[in-house]
């Protein structure tokens, strides 16, 4: 007979766990789904592009309906699951229903972060992660309208791009002293500003959100040098915390994220978790690369491989926002004992950083032409040597592969 399988949370990690383990042990699990969200699994880093009238929101879906039939799975969303019984490996969902298990995977992702400043809770402060939040986003979006983007992150920036589009008038405002820090270096984050500028987009830096005002509905936000600054709507993309109230329940370790061991396992080796509520090294990771590796590690570990390891993942970030190329990967501002190579060509607006260590390269940063990033990624993934292809390698794939022939 099937053995129980429970995954909690109905997002991309779910979705490519159940991909990946249906594909090696179909028939193994009977395996539910729980999700809070009331639809199908979709791929929410298109969501900015929803936001930007460049993809309907009926093209995220990841997998159909007749998929998820054709693997057995009992999908169940629109539900909660709020508590779990590990002693009788039993989770408990919001409606008092109960679902047995053997094998529980926590997928719960993670959500937006809301400031501990006076007003958060005025009509019109928004966040930006689910297909809920862009439908709020857009009705409040009117044309004209003005709109202050809260951080000028990747999400910030892209709710900023998404904004502008809809005709609203926005500015950022971002408390660092440049725009996407965990992922660019300052010079390329000074291109990033000016290009986000030339799209009407406003951009404050070191400015610390003191208060949102308004009776009621949101008119305003003060910074700490007490400028205010209009707003009729404010989107707050400050950074997101892993869910893990359900790990609680269970007793879990718990620190940033639910912490997990190299095999996915959490301090329960009957229960796993993957995606953005899992901390694995110490790391919470924010993008879905790391969620997508975890579950293939998780899937192959199910599926009775018990030496299938996940050792983390080195990230890479693209912006999307149109016309504005930003790459990053890596170790990109250079830890000491590493050397950086750079190309910064003013007048086609591009730059490049490599950084080298040991003969390998650790990391990168691309403005303006990013198409051999994921070129680059390979060698910061595989660890290659580059000592050969070193005075080349700033120049791009096409030149080193022709010198190579
Ligand atoms: C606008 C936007 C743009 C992004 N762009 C990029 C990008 O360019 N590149 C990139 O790598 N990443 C990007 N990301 C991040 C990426 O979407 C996430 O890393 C990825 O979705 C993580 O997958 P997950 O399954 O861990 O979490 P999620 O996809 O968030 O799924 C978790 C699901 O669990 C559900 N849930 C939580 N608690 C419970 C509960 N108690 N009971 C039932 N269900 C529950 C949630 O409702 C949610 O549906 C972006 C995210 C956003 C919001």
């Amino acid at each position: 007979m099937s053995e129980p399988l429970v995954i909690v949370g109905n997002g991309m990690a779910a979705a490519r766990l159940v991909d990946e383990l249906t594909r090696r042990a179909l028939g193994r699990y009977a395996v539910a789904v729980v999700g809070e969200e009331p639809r199908l699994a979709y791929n929410r880093v298109l969501l900015s592009a929803v936001l930007a009238r460049e993809v309907a929101a009926r093209e995220l879906e990841l997998k159909s309906a007749a998929w998820w039939r054709a693997r057995g799975v009992t999908l169940l969303y629109g539900q909660a699951a709020a508590a779990i019984d590990p002693d009788i490996r039993r989770v408990r969902l919001a409606n008092g229903a109960t679902l047995p298990y053997s094998r529980l995977v926590l997928a719960t992702g993670s959500r937006p972060i809301r400031l501990g400043v006076p007003g958060m809770d005025l009509r019109g402060v928004l966040t930006f992660r689910d297909l809920a939040d862009v439908a709020a986003i857009e009705a409040a979006a009117a044309a004209g309208r003005r709109a202050v983007v809260i951080g000028g992150g990747l999400l910030g920036l892209e709710a900023a791009h998404g904004l502008a589009r809809a005709g609203a008038q926005v500015t950022v405002i971002h408390l660092m002293d440049r725009l996407m820090e965990r992922q660019l270096d300052p010079r390329a984050a000074a291109m990033l500003k000016r290009a986000i500028e030339c799209k009407g987009i406003a951009v404050e830096l070191q400015a610390v959100t003191a208060a949102l005002h308004g009776g009621g509905r949101v008119e305003g936000v003060e910074l700490a040098d007490r400028r205010v600054i209009p707003a009729d709507l404010v989107v707050v993309a400050a950074g997101i915390r892993a869910n893990v109230e359900l790990a609680r329940t269970a007793g879990l370790a718990i620190d940033r994220g639910i912490v997990v061991d190299d095999g996915l396992a959490t301090s329960r080796a009957d229960i796993h978790a993957i995606g953005e509520c899992a901390q694995h090294r110490g790391v919470c990771y924010g993008l879905v690369e790391p969620a997508y590796d975890q579950a293939t590690v998780l899937a192959a570990r199910l599926a009775g491989n018990t030496t299938a390891t996940y050792a983390g993942s080195v990230l890479a970030t693209n912006l999307k926002v149109s016309g504005v190329n930003v790459f990053s990967a890596g170790d990109f501002i250079g830890a000491a004992g590493t050397e950086s190579v750079v190309l910064h060509d003013a007048g086609l607006d591009a730059y490049k950083k490599l950084v080298i260590a040991g003969g390998r390269l650790v990391g990168a940063v691309l403005y303006g032409d990013t198409e051999d990033g994921p070129w680059y990624l390979d060698l910061i993934r595989s660890g290659a040597r580059i000592e050969r292809i070193r005075d080349d390698l700033v120049f791009g794939r096409a030149l080193v592969e022709r010198l190579a022939a």
